[in-house]
This record gives structure tokens, sequence and C-alpha cells, in this order.
């Protein structure tokens, strides 16, 4: 799933309503940046249980990276390292999470991302967390590279 695509086209879309316009091009372009069905599945099914994850609202966004650490490990997603973090875009490295637990140093390869599950939930929390829509990407997966980690992105949308 291409979010960042996704999420261009969904804003056209809103774009579009607002002022009256078809959206249906829009529509088959959507479709287009979801991708595998699962994939996008998984991604939903993360997010919804990111939203249910509690946290205290956060008003100043330098706080978020501290925060987070403190929920992933809190439930136990993984172990994370946050790599960059500005008022646009957190980066993280992820380690031991449920995605890749049982297929990592199996000599199994992806094509691409594989740990939609974690980027829906970590949009999900982070979303929750600084009352900003967010929508966050696997940038590199260890089952594709053979790092040890998983890396992703997670961005404020702000419009
Ligand atoms: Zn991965």
């Amino acid at each position: 799933m291409d979010r960042q695509l996704l999420s261009k086209i969904l804003a056209q879309m809103k774009k579009h309503l607002k002022e009256g316009n078809e959206i249906g091009d829009l529509k088959s372009g959507a479709l287009f940046a979801l991708g595998q069905q699962l994939d996008a599945i998984f991604y939903y099914l993360g997010h919804e249980l990111g939203t249910i994850i509690k946290v205290k609202e956060i008003e100043d966004l330098t706080k978020i990276p501290k925060t987070l650490k403190k929920i992933i490990s809190e439930y136990n997603i993984g172990k994370v390292e946050i790599t960059s973090s500005t008022e646009e875009i957190v980066q993280l490295r992820l380690r031991n999470h449920s995605s890749i637990k049982d297929l990592i140093n199996k000599g199994i390869k992806t094509n691409g991302s594989f740990c939609s599950f974690e980027a829906g939930l970590l949009a999900g929390v982070v979303e929750n967390m600084s009352d900003i829509h967010c929508f966050a990407q696997e940038v590199n997966c260890c089952l594709q590279s053979g790092d040890d980690f998983c890396e992703f992105m997670i961005v404020f949308q702000k419009d």
C-alpha cells in the first residue's frame, strides 16, 4: 500500500467533494494506492487497535517520540529506536514486533513492505496522542532488506 499516494488522493477527494466536483477517477486512483487488499486490511486493523490505546493528548509535538516509546514498550509492540523526529515526520526502527517475529532469520524474503499492521498501529496511537490525522508507512522491512529492524515513517497530516 502506498500511504503517501493514498493520502494525497484522499486530500484531493476532500477538496473535490467540497467544491462539488466529481471524484470517480480519484476513487480508482485510491484503489490503486491501496494495493494488496490484505495489506490494507492489516493496516486498518492496526489502526483500529491503535485508536483504542488511550493516551493523554499531547500539545507539545516534541514530546511525542518519548511518549510513543513508552506506549510501545508498555504494550510490548516491539523494541523501538526513534531515529528522527520533526514537526512533520517521526521515523523509527522497530525490532521483534509481531508481524516478523516468527519469520525473521528463516530465509524468508518479501517484496516491499510487510508490516502494515504495525504501520497502522503506529498511526493510530500517534493520531490519538496528537489529535492530528497521521499516516504511517513502513519504509524498510527487514524481511526484504535482511536488516534486523523494520523502519517506519509516521507523517502528520496538516492541511
Ligand atoms: Zn517489516
